[in-house]
């Protein structure tokens, strides 16, 4: 049995695409997991999958950018697992255009959901990591915040923040044996954003990502990946 299995998840953005592929991937490990998003359909699908992999799934629908229903999450979590010793901070959205073009409120909602949502899910998180003196924290930002494109500033900037935040949050962390890690991959393919003229089969997919995950939280626990590229192996 897999060194992971009893310890409990909340994974963010878990109905669909990246972060269902993580939920189900730690369930695998044996985990307990937390599934949180805004659809509880899709929640409840994905806890419906967890189930009959033999293992136990939470569905919370919430708005992670929103610290009411983060500090619901969390609760909840603790009422029905007693702990959290892993949080995927995974949610996010992406709305790409000129900067002349990008709406205020697209803007504002991209830092709201990217950027915020991971602060207040981790200022919630933390302190119960901090009481066990473990946990491990991990933060799906994307290769779009360490370069730069046509039409991505208003998410660019969002993950560059990202990357800033989780650097900073590694180095106060890590002094309680938490363990703070950020993922940066290449383009997958999930519903995110058109991956205009790219061959889905040969970009990144989402069990890529999960087993990326994966891969962070073998380590043993002496030992921190705290930054990892993600990127196809061959594209063209
Ligand atoms: P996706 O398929 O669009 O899934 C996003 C998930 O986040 C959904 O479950 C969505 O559910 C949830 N979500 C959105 N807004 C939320 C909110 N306010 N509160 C709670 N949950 C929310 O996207 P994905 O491709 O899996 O992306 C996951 C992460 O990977 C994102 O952080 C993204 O920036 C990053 N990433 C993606 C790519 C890519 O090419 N796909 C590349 C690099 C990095 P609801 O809408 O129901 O809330």
């Amino acid at each position: 049995m897999s060194r992971a299995a009893g310890k409990v998840a909340i994974v963010t953005g878990a109905g669909k695409g990246i972060g269902k592929a993580i939920a189900l991937s730690l369930a695998k490990e044996k985990m307990k997991v937390v599934v949180t998003a805004r659809t509880a359909s899709d929640l409840e699908k994905v806890a419906d999958e967890v189930k009959q992999l033999g293992g136990e799934a939470l569905a919370i629908p919430a708005d992670i950018s929103r610290e009411e229903d983060v500090k619901k999450v969390v609760s909840k979590t603790i009422d029905s697992f007693g702990s959290i010793d892993v949080l995927i901070n995974n949610a996010g959205i992406g709305v790409f255009a000129p900067v002349e073009e990008l709406k205020i409120e697209d803007f504002d909602r991209m830092f709201a959901v990217n950027m915020r949502g991971v602060f207040l899910c981790t200022q919630a998180a933390l302190p119960y990591m901090k009481k066990q003196a473990s946990g491990a924290i991990i933060n799906i930002s994307s290769l779009a915040g360490k370069n730069f494109f046509k039409g991505g500033s208003g998410y660019a900037a969002t993950k560059w923040a990202l990357n800033g935040f989780t650097k900073c949050l590694m180095l106060e962390a890590r002094e309680y044996n938490i363990r703070v890690s950020v993922i940066c991959p290449g383009s997958v393919a999930t519903e995110f954003s058109p991956h205009s003229g790219k061959d889905e089969t040969k970009i990144l997919q989402s069990q890529d990502v999960a087993d990326a995950v994966l891969t962070v939280l073998r380590l043993p626990d002496n030992a921190l990946m705290s930054e990892v590229d993600l990127r196809p192996t061959n594209p063209k």
